[in-house]
This record gives C-alpha cells, sequence and structure tokens, in this order.
C-alpha cells in the first residue's frame, strides 16, 4: 500500500509565522501568554504549552499586568491594544499580514459607509477570532453573515460593503455575491475578494490529489473552520475521505482493499503531525 503525504499540506505562512515568533521568544524567556488558541490544532498547542506557552482568554487578558502576550495569526480589534497599553502589556503582533491588511481595508469601508448610511457586511463565522477583530474595526457594526439564511438582516435599500473571513470557501463567498446581486435595490455594492489564496489556491490541487487515491486521511483539528471547508472539498472528491484530530482515531477496517492512502490536512495542520500519522499507518500495515 502507497502512502502520500499531500505536498501542499501543512501550514500557511501566517502559522508558521506565529509559532516561529513564538518558539523564538520561549527560547529565551518564560512565560509568553498567548491570546486565545495559537492554532486551531490541539497536538500542536500541547507541543507549545510543554515549551512555555499558555493560552488566555480575553477576561484574563484584560486582568493581566507587565506581561508578553503573542497575538495570533487570526488579529485583533484595536480594544485589545488599548488594553495592552493601559496594562503595560508587551504585544508580540503575530497578525497575518493578510489580515492586517483587510482590517485596514475594512476600516476605510467603514469610515466611508459611515458617510453614506450604508452597511459593512462581513461573510464569516460568527464568534470566530479573525471575524471579531475584523468587525472591531467597524466598531461592531458590521453585520456578519454565515449563510444565505442570513441575508435577511441587510438592508438591500442601503449602500453595502461587503467582504469575506480569509479562510471561508471561495465558492460560497461567490455564491453569497450572486445572491446579494438577486436581492439589490440600491446600486451602491462593492465586494473584495479576500478569500486568502493560500486557502482558495488549494482546492484545485486537493480535489486532484483526493481523486488520485483511493483513501484520505484529513488531519485537522475540529475547531479549524479552513479544517471543516477543505474536508468538504475532500468529501466531495472522494467518498472515502475520514477526518481525524488524531492517530488514534484510525481504524484498522478503513484500509481493507486499499492500495494507496493519501494524508493531508489543514492549513492549521501541523507536518510533524502528518509525518505521525503516514507512521502510524505503516505500522498497521506491517502488522497485517
Ligand atoms: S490562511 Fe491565509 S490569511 Fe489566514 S493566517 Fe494563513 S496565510 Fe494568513
Amino acid at each position: 500500500m502507497k502512502i502520500n503525504i499531500d505536498e501542499n499540506s501543512g501550514f500557511c505562512f501566517g502559522v508558521v509565522y506565529a509559532v516561529e515568533k513564538a518558539e523564538s521568544f520561549l527560547e529565551r524567556n518564560n512565560p509568553l501568554f498567548c491570546l486565545g488558541d495559537i492554532v486551531h490544532n490541539d497536538l500542536e498547542i500541547k507541543r507549545l504549552h510543554e515549551k512555555g506557552l499558555k493560552t488566555i482568554d480575553i477576561n484574563y487578558f484584560k486582568k493581566l499586568k507587565n506581561q508578553t502576550v503573542l497575538i495570533r495569526a487570526h488579529g485583533e480589534a484595536p480594544d485589545t491594544y488599548k488594553i495592552a497599553n493601559e496594562n503595560n502589556i508587551n504585544l508580540i503582533d503575530a497578525s497575518c499580514p493578510i489580515v492586517l491588511k483587510l482590517q485596514i481595508k475594512i476600516k476605510k469601508a467603514f469610515e466611508q459607509m459611515k458617510l453614506k448610511n450604508g452597511q459593512v457586511v462581513i461573510f464569516g463565522k460568527k464568534g470566530h477570532a479573525e471575524v471579531v477583530g475584523l468587525n472591531g474595526n467597524t466598531l461592531n457594526s458590521a453585520i456578519i453573515i454565515s449563510s444565505e439564511d442570513d441575508l435577511d438582516q441587510i438592508d438591500f435599500l442601503k449602500p453595502i460593503s461587503l467582504f469575506s473571513q480569509t479562510t471561508k470557501s471561495a465558492t460560497s463567498y461567490f455564491k453569497i455575491i450572486e445572491k446579494i446581486k438577486k436581492r439589490l435595490i440600491t446600486d451602491d455594492f462593492t465586494y473584495l475578494d479576500s478569500v486568502c489564496k493560500q486557502v482558495s489556491n488549494r482546492d484545485k490541487d486537493l480535489k486532484l490529489f483526493c481523486k488520485n487515491n483511493d483513501l484520505i486521511i484529513f488531519v485537522s483539528g475540529v475547531k479549524s473552520s479552513n479544517g471543516k471547508m477543505l474536508y468538504d472539498v475532500c468529501s466531495s472528491q472522494n467518498p472515502y475521505a475520514k477526518f481525524i484530530s488524531s492517530t488514534d482515531e484510525i481504524k484498522t477496517e478503513w484500509f481493507k482493499n486499499v492500495n494507496s492512502v493519501g494524508i493531508t490536512g489543514a492549513t492549521s495542520t501541523p507536518s510533524w503531525l502528518l509525518v505521525q500519522t503516514k507512521q502510524f499507518i505503516q505500522k498497521i500495515n506491517f502488522e497485517k
């Protein structure tokens, strides 16, 4: 049985940057606080916790003083920087540059929409850290839509400026754009293709990878939006696509009559976990 690791899988550069910043600080100092999970992958978080990283939530952060806190790739709302300043917090800002650019564009759109009584709309997951950070740049006034069912929240008479969370599916985003266009009464509608190319460009190669292997093992944390989206791509191409968060979830019976296994994952899945998954499967095969 052949076991192939998808060469396009592993962390996106935004996550690589955040993890490298955390590790480089921890080599010299301890502890380092991280506001929220550094990446949506429990095993990678566990590895970094063992090095001294401490994950904290916003309530803990508000009370923290004179410490160093890492801002992860998802970015943060302006309020977080204000609190850090007031509490003498040294921030290590590992916000992904793509997210930072999007925040600036949303802030600008918010200022423009204010002048013409318009609306900033964000296609994203409600409560997701990146969406919270983006919305913070509109003084939390943006309309967050997660699906077509949420479109009724938009006033189609008023100007609309639409953005997407970076990790949403480009296909779903463009479907939403078409639905909005059909309901428009205003002629003032703009949208930005803000889906990250590290995510959208993976679709095509991933589809081919899924077709070229009998069985797909998709490795991702359950909290990863991008993981959910890419797994949907896999299962649309290969009925034998299995979602796992760790090797404990692998079942021997999946491998019956299988000639090739493809291992892939989300942009938040570390490469070492994909290699570990391959080694685990090689062992099952060996014992047969
Ligand atoms: S998916 Fe794209 S935008 Fe999000 S952290 Fe990775 S590189 Fe940055």
